[in-house]
């Protein structure tokens, strides 16, 4: 059931009310009763941030070293 905050004009609560979406206009009324809130913009919550890359580095190879050609000897 999805969440939606609304702000109390009245006193300046925040709150948050659990309600299906068919009533998602409905008027809410503040905790402490009073009945002029506004519904504020519902943040959707954000799922699967990827946190650290994974970028790993391609190791250094090293290719035709110079003593394993024999040319150092
Ligand atoms: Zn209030």
């Amino acid at each position: 059931m999805p969440r939606y905050d609304f702000r109390c004009r009245s006193c300046g609560a925040t709150f948050e009310l659990r309600r299906p979406m068919s009533q998602a206009n409905a008027p809410a009324v503040c905790p402490e009763g009073h009945e002029d809130t506004v519904k504020l913009l519902s943040t959707v919550a954000v799922t699967g941030t990827a946190a650290g890359g994974a970028a790993s580095a391609a190791p250094a190879g090293g290719g035709g070293g110079c003593c394993g050609g024999g040319c150092c000897g």
